[in-house]
């Protein structure tokens, strides 16, 4: 019987396209238990009817020997049917034979097929004989054993989460492309996707919230992509597209992407956004092996990141104009230091208790003669990669701790907070320069407040660890900056001898119309709590922020509803008119403070 011809329902001679739980439960259920005897044993019936032909054989001679006119002698006949009736059965004994062998060697055929992992053959069943049983047996084995190599390639080369192909089929796919294009010379791209803040939605909404966030995460990507394209999850929050075709293409498809992700995800109650940069790399002009499309594509999202872009195509030309305008840059700064160009600009901080300011960041500046003003955006990531973040930070701790002695001078109880790099507290002499600075200006340490990012508060060097304890005890204080977007546990932030968190602005601006940033806000200040720290939220913008993070028990606020950034002396004439009106009229005060968006 051939394949095509056999009935539909035989489960245990289903095709390997069938869900394996199903066809393995359905071939159970055609199969005798094991140990249980077929309802026909070996085909008796067939040298049954070898026996019949001899003995109908013998019974149409014995009827021929009746008749006496015949003209053989009944030996002749005895011997005639005896020679006819052996015939007979010998042929069927031969066939029988033929047939089982053919059966058998059918089902040694498809055992040594899946032997070498080829799961398409069946055996066709045929009877309910020992062979038949035999057959379904091996038929239940092949399935089985089909499923379970299914299982184990499907775990090797699948993220369990999302189910989308991991690190290895990636580049599997990748160097399959690379193959076919060398071929074809057509081109393709590849493009790393980062979520923006995933770490912290995971750590405040708890890691069952972001696994969900990332299994919506692939199907959007999985919607929004082509069939002849690949989606992969390399692990955390990192996606990587593999995207027929050149840049045209690649930016048709990332912008699809871009728009999926504009809906907020509804989580329960909660509204979360999700944020996202991509980098692209194609190949051949970014890159002519996996890892360097990988990496292109990797510095592309960083750069997508940094500039807020959404989307960047890698620009290695654009590289090498940065690195040397950057080599340029770093005489310019050497001379802007030197010549008084870099300036401290202060952003005042309210307290919103006792509705005081109370304290002010200094951010730096710098007045090019030629370009103007350069934002920081601009030339701190620089000094950072080339080591003269060291020279900058010193001035600026200097300039901050001046500015504290003088707002101390003129009685104002505000204190000033700086911004130091990571590479500063890994510096071994850097805590000892701040004791300097301290000891020269004669300033009260608690008027000093260090800035340091998350990120660059969790390096746990040795250095960075005694540089941070030598500090808190030097009485400076100690801020952890931007929180949210590092990856601080809360076992970490107990070990730190820290004093303030900084919820960064991107959870705090339009947070009143988003449920989840309303949501890590909040934790975040439950957090500061229970360590014993200050909380203060960056980024206010509204009198509606203002008043909900004051419900929510937030320390201090900082943000261009209270104030922009401002030169020292204008900061100076600006608090001193405010503590001017609130000795004078505390109401008078409070109406300013919320009627009037002083900074815009
Ligand atoms: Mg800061």
């Amino acid at each position: 019987m051939s394949r095509r011809s056999r009935p539909p329902h035989r489960a245990a001679e289903a095709t390997p396209a069938e869900p394996t739980a199903s066809r393995a439960a359905a071939a159970s259920e055609s199969l005798p238990l094991p140990g249980t005897r077929p309802r026909v044993a070996l085909p008796v019936h067939l040298p049954a009817a070898a026996a019949a032909c001899v003995l109908v054989a013998h019974a149409l001679l014995a009827l021929l020997l009746l008749k006496e006119d015949w003209p053989a002698t009944r030996l002749q006949l005895l011997a005639l049917g005896a020679v006819v009736g052996l015939a007979v059965s010998g042929g069927v004994l031969w066939g029988v034979g033929t047939w089982l062998g053919r059966r058998i060697d059918r089902i040694t055929e498809v055992l040594a097929r899946t032997q070498v992992g080829d799961y398409t053959q069946r055996v066709d069943a045929g009877l309910h004989d020992d062979i038949g049983m035999l057959a379904r047996r091996v038929n239940l084995l092949v399935a089985t054993s089909a499923s379970r190599e299914k299982r184990i390639m499907e775990s090797a080369l699948s993220d369990p989460l999302t189910g989308l192909p991991n690190r290895t089929l990636l580049s599997e796919r990748i160097r399959h492309s690379l193959a076919m294009s060398r071929r074809s010379r057509a081109p393709f791209a590849v493009a790393v996707l980062d979520l923006d803040r995933f770490k912290f939605i995971n750590d405040t909404l708890g890691h069952a919230t972001g696994d969900t966030v990332l299994v919506e995460v692939a199907n959007r990507l999985r919607q929004a992509v082509r069939e002849s394209d690949t989606v992969a999850r390399l692990g955390g929050d990192e996606f990587v597209l593999l995207l027929a075709g050149g840049e045209d293409a690649a930016r048709e498809v990332t912008g699809r992407i871009a728009d999926a992700m504009k809906a907020p995800l509804h989580l329960r109650d909660q509204l979360i956004d999700i944020g996202m940069s991509i980098g692209i790399a194609i190949h051949p002009q970014h890159g002519s092996d996996d890892l360097t499309l990988l990496r292109n594509a990797d510095t592309a999202m960083y750069r997508a990141k940094r500039r807020r872009a959404g989307v960047e195509i890698f620009d290695g030309e654009q590289q090498q104009e940065v690195r040397r305008s950057y080599l340029s840059m770093l005489g310019e700064l050497r001379t802007a230091l030197e010549g008084g160009q870099l300036v401290l600009d202060y952003q005042p901080k309210l307290d919103l208790t006792s509705g005081l300011i109370v304290g002010l960041e200094g951010l730096v500046r710098w007045h090019h003669p030629t370009r103007g003003r350069v934002p920081p955006g601009e030339f701190i990531p620089f000094a950072e990669q080339t080591g003269f973040m060291r020279e900058i930070t010193r001035w600026v701790v200097n300039e901050g701790a001046r500015f504290a002695g003088e707002l101390a001078s003129r009685n104002l109880q505000v204190s000033v907070s700086v911004n130091v790099s990571a590479q500063d507290i890994e510096n071994p002499a850097f805590s000892g320069g701040i004791g300097d600075t301290l000891r020269e200006l004669r300033l009260e340490p608690g008027r000093l407040t260090l800035e340091i990012t998350e990120s660059g508060l969790l390096s746990e060097t040795e250095n960075a660890l005694r540089n941070l304890q030598s500090i808190a005890a030097l009485g400076v204080r100690l801020s952890v900056d931007d929180f949210g977007t590092g990856y601080a546990t809360l076992k970490q932030l107990q070990k730190l001898p820290v004093h303030e968190l900084k919820v960064d602005r991107s959870f705090v601006s339009g947070m009143n119309q988003n449920r989840g940033n309303q949501t890590i806000v909040r934790s975040t200040i439950e957090l500061g709590k229970q360590l014993g720290l200050r909380v203060t939220a960056e980024g206010v913008e509204t009198v509606a922020e203002l008043r909900a993070l004051a419900a929510m028990g937030c320390h201090e606020i900082q943000g261009y509803y209270l104030a922009k950034p401002m030169p020292p002396a204008e900061v100076i004439a600006w608090i001193e008119m405010r503590h001017a009106l609130y000795a004078s009229s505390r109401e008078a005060y409070f109406k300013m403070l919320v009627d009037n968006a002083t900074g815009k």
